[in-house]
């Protein structure tokens, strides 16, 4: 039998769509599932494609199956499984064999096993995929970290099985190392806030303009032909426009009001606070999800705190509804310039030369957020490589600074009738900060100087450690 191309572990969702995605692409894939009834069951449902796998039941079949040297996908859940299936697979691994955790690893751990695996004659990948099953299954974005020269082997296959914008390939090599993950996690990172903004104005829509998820629906797939197009806002229409058989309601209004995590989110905005860069969008997105998960507390605080009636709203609904686009359209470009600003920072404490045009271009197709404004943010890296900050791209300041009057509104009217907008107003308030010539910080300097002699600047003399005249009490 003709040896496989590649070979992968885990045929869970994810590993059994990108299997059947590269054999799509003429690759013969050798396989194997930690319990062989997982191997059996996709092989059954293989179909066409089944003559392009060798299902394999233990790792050393695997291994010998696969052409040398082997590029290896690992496909398992994020933690102690993938240290347990490299442990697994070292031995039986050769000089040149490339071992690739595609899963949603923390880059912390996918920097130790390359330092780990450095003295290893095969070669250690930490590769971050995005679009869930669909974008596994016919074209995901793919975040690489590994050497130049393992990126290389290993790029033709990437290629054919990625996402395309405009025939150009969604993937590239990040750097070494974790690079790939840790532009993955910031992926998933912008991608809750953009979640959690999108959720925080339909509920402005329905609060202040009374607006039923089927006008809704309508509302978003408009917005979806503008600067706000997005998969986000595409599959957001779709879900509001669902009925649910069961009771013939909107499937929106009987599904339980918490949302999950696995923990990327807040891998980011631990990050974004360990970097010392503020990510007040992608935080907020966190913390509103845990607020979400806290749902018996809030029924109590509910019954003590309740709703008023009365409800603030436009005077001309479709007023409401263009502010509205216009407040998602600022939030964004703030979680962006924030995720793009949290990007920046690790990859210059990490020592890794980010390339931030290539990762706004890989995000165009096959990602959750994936999205007409990623080709502003390209452009705005073509232009300028140096790029300090998104909100200093020409463009995306002409198109801010159209959009924060819409924002401003919204938030107005959401936080005079009670509606949570927790990521929108960290977007504004971020915004507002950041073109703030000089801040309020310096009170904090003072109390500081106060209670603890911390010292501080002058602005109008050179040098530091300066302290205030200070009644007594102070320290
Ligand atoms: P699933 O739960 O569907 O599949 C997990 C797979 O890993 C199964 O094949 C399972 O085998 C195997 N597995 C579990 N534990 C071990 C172990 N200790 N040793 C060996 N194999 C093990 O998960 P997904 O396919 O959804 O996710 C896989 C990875 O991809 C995760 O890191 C996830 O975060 C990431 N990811 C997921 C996305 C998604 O949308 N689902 C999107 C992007 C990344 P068995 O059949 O025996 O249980």
């Amino acid at each position: 039998m003709t040896q496989a191309d590649i070979g992968l572990v885990g045929l869970g969702v994810m590993g059994a769509n990108l299997a059947l995605n590269i054999a799509d692409n003429g690759y013969k894939v050798a396989v194997y599932n930690r319990t062989a009834e997982g191997t059996q069951a996709f092989i059954e449902k293989a179909g066409h494609l089944k003559d392009m796998f060798i299902p394999c039941y233990s790792t050393e079949e695997l291994v010998a199956n696969i052409k040398a040297p082997r590029p290896i996908i690992l496909m398992v859940p994020a933690g102690a499984p993938v240290d347990q299936q490299i442990s697994v697979l070292k031995d039986h691994l050769k000089d040149g064999d490339i071992l690739i955790d595609a899963g949603n690893s923390d880059f912390h751990d996918s920097n130790r096993r390359y330092k780990e695996l450095a003295g290893t004659p095969f070669n250690f990948v930490g590769m971050g995929v995005s679009g869930g099953a669909e974008g596994a299954r016919f074209g995901p974005s793919i975040m690489v970290g590994a050497s130049e020269a393992a990126y290389g082997r290993i790029e033709p296959i990437l290629k054919a099985i990625s996402a395309k914008h405009n025939d150009e390939p969604c993937v590239a090599l990040m750097g070494p190392e974790g690079a790939g993950h840790f532009v993955k996690t910031l992926h998933n990172g912008i991608e809750y806030a953009d979640m959690q903004m999108i959720a925080e104005v339909h509920e402005v829509l329905t609060e202040t303009l009374s607006l039923r998820l089927q006008e809704q629906a309508e509302i978003f797939s408009k917005w979806n032909e503008g600067p706000l197009a997005s998969y986000l806002i595409e599959i957001t229409a779709s879900v509001m426009a669902v009925i649910d058989e069961e009771t013939g309601k909107p499937i929106l209004d009987v599904i339980l009001d918490t949302a999950g995590q696995k923990g990327t989110g807040r891998w980011s905005a631990v990050e974004a606070h360990l970097l010392g860069v503020p990510a007040t969008g992608i935080d907020a997105a966190v913390a509103a999800r845990c607020m979400s998960a806290s749902r018996a507390l809030r029924q109590e605080v509910a019954e003590l705190y309740p709703q008023s009636d009365a409800v603030l709203t436009w005077e001309i609904k479709q007023e409401g509804i263009d502010a509205c686009e216009r407040a998602l359209i600022a939030g964004k470009i703030a979680a962006y310039a924030d995720g793009f600003a949290v990007l920046a920072a690790g990859g210059k404490e990490n020592g890794w030369d980010l390339p931030m045009g290539d990762i706004a271009r890989i995000w165009r197709q096959g990602c959750i957020i994936r999205s007409r404004f990623l080709d502003e943010i390209a452009q705005a890296y073509d232009e300028n490589s140096d790029l300090k900050s998104l909100y200093l791209a020409p463009a995306i300041a002409e198109r801010m600074k159209d959009a924060v009057p819409g924002l401003r509104d919204v938030l107005s009217l959401s936080i005079t009738n009670s509606v949570p907008t927790p990521a929108l107003s960290a977007a504004l308030n971020s915004f507002d900060m950041i073109r703030q010539k000089r801040t309020a910080a310096y009170v904090i300097q003072g109390q500081r100087d106060f209670f603890g002699q911390h010292g501080f600047e002058r602005t109008d003399k050179e040098g530091s450690g300066f302290h205030g005249p200070w009644p007594a009490g102070g320290a």
